[in-house]
């Protein structure tokens, strides 16, 4: 039977036992998916533990997303140049670590706006903690010409100019809405907006009007930014179906079926 968990610290929040249950129950297959609460000075002892017990792989969330990393008998180049892991396969006792926050990204946009064209030009980003590195990422990947960057604290998104060079143009804080003339796509990877955080304050009037905009906070399903995107005429895309996506190619490497995402699958998720 194939056996896969996720790992992390909390772990009671986490959507994917969901997620990774109905999938196992939809196509009919052996196998189980669960939480485990993992601190991180356990780290190490867990992941040897769940190799000797057999498990096919699993899932890793906050806050050892990079110190698996030094876990791993390899990681990908994905996760790699993201920096981060979110899945691992264990092959006799050879554990894999990939990045699959880039692909769930891409693929929410392109399930949601089929034929998106990221290559038409810039993509304008909010935040640069982690999720961003994904997303950045994955922008670069499907064509966008550059990325235009901004993050209240400068520095960390000047980490991630070292990374990119003149892929990324680093923009301030404070003067956001002037660098959104041209933007093909604005996202937001900030933590703004979500439930019981502040909430993101952006001016769109300086976007085109055709400019798709998305953001990855999920709860609530319809941020204020995409509210106000909406009401000016621009396209969105929300971040629930990122979280779904983003677990598709794991389940794949575990269970040798590439699932779908459904709408009944979205609304179990957001219940
Ligand atoms: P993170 O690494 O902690 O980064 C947080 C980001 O939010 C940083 O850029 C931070 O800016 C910014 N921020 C926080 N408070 C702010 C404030 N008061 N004013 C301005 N900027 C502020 O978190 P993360 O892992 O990237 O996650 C970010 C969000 O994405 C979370 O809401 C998370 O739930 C969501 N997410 C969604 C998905 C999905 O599948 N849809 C996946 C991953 C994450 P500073 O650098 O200045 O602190």
């Amino acid at each position: 039977m194939i056996k896969a968990a996720v790992i992390g610290d909390p772990i009671g929040h986490s959507k994917s036992p969901l997620i990774h249950g109905y999938w196992i129950e939809k196509y009919g297959l052996e196998g189980s998916y669960e939480a485990i609460q993992v601190s991180s000075n356990a780290l190490k002892e867990k992941v040897k533990s769940l190799v000797d017990q057999g498990y096919t792989g699993f899932n890793v969330t906050i806050p050892h997303k990079e110190a698996i990393m030094a876990l791993c008998d390899e990681v990908d180049a994905t996760a790699l140049a993201i920096g981060a892991v979110n899945a691992v396969t264990i092959q006799d006792g050879f554990v894999t670590g990939y990045n699959t926050d880039a692909f769930g990204f891409i693929e929410n946009i392109l399930q949601a706006r089929p034929g998106f064209d990221f290559e038409k030009g810039p993509a304008f980003v909010l935040g640069a903690g982690g999720a961003a590195r994904a997303v950045i990422y994955g922008l670069l990947k499907a064509g966008a010409p550059h990325v235009i960057l901004t993050n209240r604290t400068t520095g960390k998104a000047d980490e991630l100019k070292a990374e990119y060079g003149a892929a990324l143009e680093v923009v301030d804080w404070q003067e956001k809405e002037n660098h959104l003339a041209n933007a093909n796509i604005c996202v937001n990877t900030t933590s703004l907006g979500m439930k019981s955080k502040p909430e993101l304050e952006i001016n769109l009037e300086n976007l085109p009007r055709d400019a798709l905009v998305s953001d990855i906070v999920y709860a609530p399903l319809e941020t204020t930014l995409l509210k106000s995107a909406k009401s000016l005429g621009n396209p969105t895309v929300s971040g629930i179906g990122m979280l779904l996506h983003q677990a598709r190619p794991a389940f794949e490497k575990w269970f040798g079926v590439m699932p779908e995402v459904t709408t009944e699958l979205q609304d179990l998720v957001l219940k």
